[in-house]
């Protein structure tokens, strides 16, 4: 059955999936928690070993999923305002890999990889090669990185991980060890529960403190598709974000530790509103060729498509090229409603930016769909609005956040918008781990870190 609103359907699982959840409760008590000074010097400068407490370098990561970048002025953030001010901030945000998506991006953030080399190139995908499903598996086979805690591991540090998506796949030496790896992900599991179990660490023996933690908060995503982002609701959700930074400070700080730990804040995507009057219809296209729904695996925001020849095609590569050209006719001849909002490739052509070629899990022709643009087999009767990702991470809206607050983190720092599979280096760097081969590049954890030891200044 063809499906027309990808994304939206029934699946089980992580919230850009599972859409009719029960409504969560929309009355948030904003607790701005002050952000006091007493865990700094009053000098402009400190530094940052030897730590009050711990004597080692830990790595909180959490990941507010569907975090728009420009979501934090649209309510008093004073938590993460703090951060921000403390911190180090992508200056326009964080840019994610395409397809923006909550999958490939959690687990570039994880891998340092782009989608083509560690898997994940979808939420959901059918293998090209195998007719396999992945549908947010777990089987290790799917997974082909070294995600940030199985590095740790395999180099003899310790870590935890609250819903991260892909980090309950069982793969090498990480076994999601049961109390530091909180799976499977469960939408009515509240943040501060999350919360709190990760602040639980620090009340371990120094030793047993896992060295990475990976938190995973939904909120902004979950609001975000269900009402699109300019919703008053998603900025509850922002206000309940900043909430909850709000009690991982205020634990740190009870816990004496805040000084000492690298809080890492950052999302996986931003959201853009999509509606049904602004829609491409495939049938539409039918002058030119014709597109059975069945060779179709996603509509939008990415147009994916597997044509389906018959045995007696002995070029299928040709033939595809074929259906390439007749679409991208058909769709800029100006008589296809919004057909300049798509723009159809052979994988192997698409711009080299998007790094979405490498690999047979890639079906052959990709679509890429405008901002806010939904592509559908045919017209219904359909009249939603709603909020989606996935779009090409070239668009702003589909940029997320990211702050770092810590010792290797310079104070009131502003940096340019960068790609998130360079966090993979920058944690291995703050940990002092040896990284895995990935795509981001060892020199630029020097453009975002200070060296070990030296003093985080105020630029
Ligand atoms: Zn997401």
């Amino acid at each position: 059955m063809a499906k027309t609103n990808p994304g939206r359907s029934g699946f089980t699982g992580y919230p850009f999936c599972k859409l009719s959840l029960a409504l969560l409760s929309l009355v948030v008590l904003v607790v701005a928690v002050t952000a006091d000074d007493s865990n700094f010097p009053s000098s402009y400068t400190r530094r940052p070993q030897p730590s009050k407490k711990l004597t080692k370098p830990v790595v909180l990561l959490i990941s507010s999923d569907g975090f728009r970048f420009g979501y934090q002025f649209k309510t008093e953030t004073p938590n993460i305002d703090l951060l921000i001010s403390r911190g180090t901030e992508a200056k326009t945000g964080l840019i994610p890999v395409f397809p923006s998506m909550t999958f490939p991006n959690h687990n570039s953030i994880a891998t340092g990889l782009y989608p083509a080399s560690h898997g994940i190139i979808m939420n959901k995908f059918t293998d090209p090669t195998t007719g396999e499903l992945f549908n947010r598996n777990l089987d290790p086979k799917w997974w082909l990185g070294e995600p940030l805690w199985a590095t740790a591991v395999n180099q003899g540090l310790k870590a935890a991980t609250y819903f991260w998506p892909g980090a309950d796949v069982h793969k090498g030496s990480w076994t999601c060890p049961k109390g530091f790896c909180k799976s499977p992900y469960n939408v009515s599991v509240t943040l501060e529960e999350r919360v709190d179990t990760i602040l639980s660490y620090f009340d371990l023996p120094q030793s047993d403190i896992p060295d990475f933690m990976a938190l995973y908060l939904d909120e902004t995503d979950i609001q975000g598709h269900r009402y699109g982002p300019d919703d008053p609701r998603v900025t509850i959700a922002v206000a309940k974000i900043d909430q909850m930074i709000g009690r991982v400070l205020k634990g740190l700080k009870k816990r004496k530790v805040f000084g000492d730990v690298h809080v890492i804040l950052l999302g996986d995507h931003g959201m853009v509103t999509n509606c049904d009057k602004k829609v491409i219809y495939i049938d539409d296209l039918a002058d030119w060729i014709k597109i059975p729904a069945d060779w179709i695996q996603d509509y939008s925001p990415v147009l994916v498509m597997n044509p389906r020849w018959g045995k007696d095609v002995k070029n299928p590569g040709e033939k595809n090229a074929e259906v390439v050209a007749k679409m991208n006719e058909a769709l800029s001849s100006g008589k296809v409603e919004n057909g300049e909002f798509l723009q159809v490739y052979l994988k192997e052509k698409l711009p080299e930016r998007l790094h979405y070629s490498d690999s047979s899990r890639i079906p052959p022709i990709i679509g890429m769909v405008g901002e806010g643009l939904l592509v559908r087999q045919n017209r219904t009767n359909k009249q939603e609005c709603y909020g989606d990702h996935g779009y090409d991470n070239l668009f702003f809206s589909m940029r997320s956040i990211f702050i770092g607050h810590g010792p290797r983190f310079k104070r009131g720092r502003k940096v340019p918008s960068f790609e998130n599979v360079e966090v993979y280096n920058v944690i291995a760097e703050i940990l002092g781990l040896r990284p895995a081969p990935n795509n981001g590049s060892s020199l630029f954890t020097r453009s975002l870190l200070v060296p070990v030891g030296e003093t985080a200044q105020v630029e």
